[in-house]
């Protein structure tokens, strides 16, 4: 087995494709060897030495031989010696695992100074203050990090000799202050450790590799692993590298350099430098860089070289790469280069540019947006270039930031809103008693809650930014105050949310407009190209189903009609007919609901021409129409003027010990079919108006909750007969379909028994996974954490598809559907509509759509061509194997 490999001079052992033995930075210091550019030689010590240390707490045997000749491989080219008095060689020691991982040992510089090289360094670069310059910055860098001292009482001793020689800024200490402070540090670490600070260069150079080994375990890269879920055993390599001196005068520079801007992708370079400096200094914020521009006053030939760089690197990695470099004595040299981090909106840019410039296909770039960040670009956000102070952080469980007037209850919110202000909602935490004002709030901040509390669920539906789980914030509603630490905000105060970070801010910040950038939208057009899965919209309201064409959805999946009940005016006729005595009560309430569903539809109809509407009879349990408590029973009998006690004794009779499978879904439709029929004459009378004004109207009717087929069939029959009587006397026929919901298991089981009567089926996966797991969405937080840390659970199921369990039920009852309707359409509506993962598996079960909120279509569609193309890219990699296998 090999350890070490070469880089630099014109040929490396290694490649950008060896990541796993060489590491991130030692791979790319070999790509960039191979490609020409100035790197200064060295070796990459690989990762197979750092897993045989971890196993045996022992250097493998054949290392250090290895080592001497790494060693001499950078001795002949540099044209120095590691140790000799007169030409000493200086190298860096560097840790680089496979993923860039910050809890590793930091780097040592200027390896190989000791009493005696510094004089030899001193003549030979005939710069004093260079050489002790150096030997200071390696004394404190080599105890702090492989001597352990720590690195504050160096730092005392610098700024103690900064004062007394009056210099502002480490460049200015002249050679006599550094020579004392040398002498100083060689004190201090002899009476921290008890020994002399190591004069042998082979020592140090030993000392500082296995120092790098050991660090893969310290305990803060360990927590990085299991926070990142990096593997343990993957180990670090370590990089010893030739010392190239950017303290060696004014024509030298350390700097760092985007190629492309991280933040707005905007395809011009960004990076800072510091002149004589060295490693570090550039992010110490000790003294202030400055923009890589000015190098074209300084030295113009260096940021033409540097320019060439990025040119070459941008042509090689076929992306924004982040760069390292050094300039000595107006030489200039790369140290490192890696794949740039970037914001939503710069990813979007740069991989739409690079598309133009015939770097990459369409079809890269559409595999480079993260489809879960483009989210974030949908939006309001924070004024990138405002300042501002947060308060306090929660998590960010809806993205966007929201600015408005405090309101501490739902009623407070309806009132501001009604007289034209924005609110933001504050709450302890949220329940379906919120959803009114909800609705009206810009966003909702709460103390409690995790990322699926009903006010996550409900801000993300709703597509507002939100912020739960502040545990800072005490509400409370007595005295209608918040308390922030020492800090107290009444209602009417203005705070600011970022639903993104978490962060909370007492007063504005303002707020940018997101829009669909020209670039996003082409790149969602070459998603569209490839994706197999439809993308619809769930979407109640003409308002929600206008915003999600806008965004690219292709119909409604599903329009919950009991949304349409709950506005002020309609929940009174509602009231009604639940507290009606027999069927002809309960028909004459519905008559007043009739006209004004009615209009809903025709308004989505038209939103929606040309594509399916898929609408839902009602659903939820009826007692979530009628008040709760006390005084709120007294208000709505006022209201109904119906006695007191008999609104009281019907909020009794319907209430359930288990309304998740209670008196809901399709029973209610069943039992009082006055329901259903109402439902489906308003949607056919809509349809046929909408028709009438040319509209293509393609309504599809979905009976919720089935679990036997016999439930579906009878609701089906009342529908249709519904449609044959509205047609009939409108004198206009439209298509339609009616299919059910695949959200009860005993549906799913007997799917073949239902394909044969229902034209397409729905899964309503949050239902399902309920049943499945026997969870209640609205409880699991109490355990769900524990459940995650146990690991019974790997990722919150109402979030993420359980493909295993759940997963199961769809497999089937898609596989048995087909089989009994080869034409049946498939599709989902539950929450999982509209996340990556699970999309991914409705794509692999062959489902025709998905459907999500508004604001997650976007990010549907780019989900679902990732993976129709990368399922075709597996399958290309797979034929290529077989193909090389059978050349052989
Ligand atoms: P990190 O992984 O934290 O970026 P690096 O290994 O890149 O650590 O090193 C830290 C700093 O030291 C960087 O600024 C880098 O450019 C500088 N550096 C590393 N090796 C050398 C070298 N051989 N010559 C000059 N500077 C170096
Ligand atoms: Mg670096
Ligand atoms: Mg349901």
């Amino acid at each position: 087995m090999k350890f070490v490999y070469r880089f630099g001079a014109h040929r490396a052992d290694g490649s950008a494709r060896m990541k796993d033995i060489l590491g991130g930075k030692g791979a790319n210091l070999a790509e960039m060897t191979n490609i020409g550019l100035p790197v200064p030689p060295g070796f990459t010590i690989s990762t197979k030495a750092c897993v045989h240390y971890m196993r045996t707490q022992e250097m493998p045997r054949r290392l250090p031989a290895e080592v001497r000749q790494g060693v001499r491989f950078i001795e002949e080219i540099v044209g120095r010696k590691l140790g000799d008095p007169a030409k000493p060689l200086l190298v860096s020691v560097r840790s680089g695992a496979r993923a860039s991982m910050p809890g590793m040992m930091d780097t040592i510089l200027n390896l190989g100074l000791n009493d005696i090289t510094v004089d030899g360094l001193a003549r030979l670069t005939k710069n004093e203050r260079f050489a002790l310059d150096s030997y200071r910055r390696f004394i404190q860098m080599f105890s702090d990090v492989v001597l352990t001292t720590g690195d504050e009482e160096f730092e005392k001793i610098l700024s103690s000799e900064r004062k007394r020689s009056g210099a502002k800024t480490d460049a200015d200490l002249d050679a006599e202050t550094l020579g004392r402070i040398v002498g100083r540090y060689k004190a201090k670490v002899r009476e921290l450790t008890g020994k002399d600070f190591p004069q042998t260069v082979e020592d140090q150079l030993w000392m500082a590799i296995e120092a790098v080994l050991k660090s893969w375990n310290n305990p803060r890269a360990q927590e990085y692993r299991r926070i990142y879920r990096i593997p343990d055993d993957w180990g670090t390599a370590v990089n010893v590298q030739a010392m190239v001196f950017g303290n060696l005068g004014e024509a030298s520079a350390t700097g760092v350099a985007f190629t492309r801007n991280p933040a707005t992708g905007e395809p011009k370079f960004y990076g800072e430098y510091l002149n004589n400096a060295q490693g570090e200094d550039i992010v110490a914020g000790i003294r202030t860089p400055k923009p890589l521009e000015w190098l074209e006053a300084e030295q113009p030939r260096i940021l033409k070289q540097l320019l060439t760089v990025f040119r070459k690197l941008e042509r090689h990695y076929r992306d924004m790469q982040d760069v390292e470099f050094t300039v000595e004595s107006g030489r200039l040299w790369v140290l490192q280069c890696r794949t740039g981090k970037r914001t939503p909106r710069s990813a979007v840019r740069i991989a739409f540019d690079m598309v133009r410039e015939r770097l990459i296909t369409q079809d890269d770039a559409v595999l480079r947006i993260n489809p879960e960040e483009v989210h974030a670009l949908l939006h309001p956000g924070l004024d990138p270039k405002a300042k501002y102070e947060p308060v306090a952080k929660g998590l960010g469980a809806s993205p966007g930031a929201a600015t408005g007037e405090v309101a501490l209850t739902s009623e407070r919110v309806i009132e501001l809103a009604a007289a034209g202000h924005k609110t933001l909602l504050i709450r302890h935490q949220t329940s379906a008693d919120d959803v009114a004002g909800m609705a009206r709030a810009e966003g909702f901040l709460t103390a409690a809650g995790g990322m699926t509390s009903h006010a996550a669920v409900v801000a993300r539906g709703m597509g507002k930014p939100c912020v739960v789980g502040c545990e800072a914030l005490r509400v409370d509603y007595s005295v209608r105050k918040v308390k922030v630490g020492e800090k107290e905000i009444s209602e009417g105060d203005v705070v600011t949310i970022n639903g993104t970070t978490g962060e909370v801010i007492i007063g504005p910040v303002p707020l940018v407009e997101a829009s669909f950038s020209k670039d996003f939208e082409a790149i969602l057009s070459w998603a569209d190209k490839r994706r197999r899965l439809g993308v619809r919209t769930n979407a109640d309201l003409p308002r929600d189903a206008a915003k999600a064409r806008e965004f690219g959805a292709e119909g409604i999946g599903l329009c919950r009609t009991e949304h349409m009940f709950f506005g002020e005016d309609r929940i009174g006729a509602m009231q009604e007919m639940i507290v009606a005595e027999d069927s002809v009560g309960r028909r004459k309430a519905l008559a007043k609901l009739l006209p004004m569903q009615r209009n809903d539809f025709v308004r989505i109809f038209r939103e929606m021409n040309g594509y399916p509407v898929t609408i839902r009879t009602l659903d939820p349990p009826l007692h979530e129409f009628l008040p709760k408590d006390e005084p709120g029973i007294e208000r709505v009998a006022a209201r109904m003027q119906v006695p007191k006690d008999k609104l009281a004794r019907t909020v009794e009779r319907l209430r359930e010990e288990n309304p998740m499978l209670g008196f809901r879904g399709c029973r209610l439709g069943i039992t009082q079919p006055e329901i259903t029929e109402m439902q489906a004459r308003a949607i056919f009378e809509a349809a046929c108006q909408v028709k009438a004004e040319g509209v293509d109207v393609r309504p599809e009717v979905m009976i919720p909750l089935v679990g036997d087929v016999r439930e579906f069939v009878l609701q089906r029959d009342l529908v249709n007969q519904v449609a044959r009587a509205v047609f009939e006397k409108q004198g206009i026929k439209v298509n339609y379909l009616v299919g059910t919901m695949i959200e009860v298991p005993r549906a799913a089981l007997t799917a073949d028994d239902v394909a044969r009567e229902a034209e397409f089926f729905s899964f309503g996966t949050n239902d399902l996974t309920q049943m499945t797991y026997g969870f209640s969405r609205d409880d699991v937080g109490k355990f769900l954490p524990q459940y995650l840390e146990l690991k019974i659970l790997r990722r919150n199921p109402f979030e993420t598809l359980d493909t295993e369990g759940v997963g199961m039920l769809v497999r089937l009852a898609v596989r048995m559907g087909h089989r009994a309707r080869p034409e049946l359409k498939v599709g989902i509506c539950g929450e999982h509509g509209g996340d990556p993962d699970s999309i991914k598996f409705c794509h692999a079960v062959g489902m025709n759509y998905v459907s999500c909120s508004p604001y997650r279509v976007p990010v549907a569609r780019l989900a679902a061509a990732h993976a129709a193309l990368r399922e075709e890219r597996e399958q290309q990699a797979k034929a290529e194997r077989r193909r090389s296998r059978k050349a052989k």
